[in-house]
């Protein structure tokens, strides 16, 4: 775990799979314009919190790239999701302000539901094709450059499926805030 504090905000670096985050508020979802189950992340948090999630979900739905939802999380052990979806790369424009602006809605869903604590995946980085490296130094620039302006957030989590993505995250983190 690769972890670094901003004012009173710890952000952290984690490998691992999103929907076994048991000790944080809400889990984000890398979700599809229709809210629905899909593959990837959406498919494996769809899975975890059972059908109760899609009937909650379709009436939301559709997002535009960029925005976020949030619901409750049904079985999951977190009570809620936020859903955001991330822009198509290659088709969606401009890719990197509309990534940013997944960030930074999920952050103001989990405020405005005074949450205390979050965990992202790496939106966008799957089935989207937004290259990871790319990616990375935009998450992590958006959720450092928003610390500043959270009044109920204490703890953001990057859960980075393998290896690679985890070392490309935490290498982002420690380069916008170095030790
Ligand atoms: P998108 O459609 O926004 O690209 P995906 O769900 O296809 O989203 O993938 C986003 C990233 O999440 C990819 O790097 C993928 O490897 C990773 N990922 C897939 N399943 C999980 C999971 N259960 N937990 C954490 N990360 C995951």
């Amino acid at each position: 775990m690769t972890t670094r504090t901003i004012g009173d905000i710890t952000i952290e670096c984690v490998e691992g799979d999103i929907v076994d985050q048991p000790d944080v508020d809400a889990i984000v979802n890398a979700a599809n314009a229709q809210l629905r189950p899909g593959g990837g992340v959406a498919g494996a948090i769809h899975r975890a919190a059972g059908p109760a999630l899609a009937e909650e979900c379709a009436p939301l739905a559709p997002i535009r790239p960029g925005a976020a939802v949030i619901t409750g999380g049904h079985d999951l052990p977190n009570p809620h999701v936020i859903h955001c979806l991330g822009p198509v790369y290659g088709r969606d424009e401009p890719a990197d302000e509309l990534l940013a602006a997944c960030y930074r809605n999920a952050l103001a869903r989990a405020e405005e539901t005074a949450l205390e604590s979050v965990a992202f995946p790496s939106i966008s980085t799957g089935a989207f094709g937004f290259p990871v490296e790319a990616a990375a130094g935009i998450a992590i620039d958006a959720v450092v450059g928003a610390a500043p302006t959270l009044n109920s957030l204490r703890r953001i989590r990057f859960v980075l499926h393998g290896k690679g993505d985890h070392a490309t995250y935490a290498r982002a983190l420690e380069h916008r805030l170095p030790a």
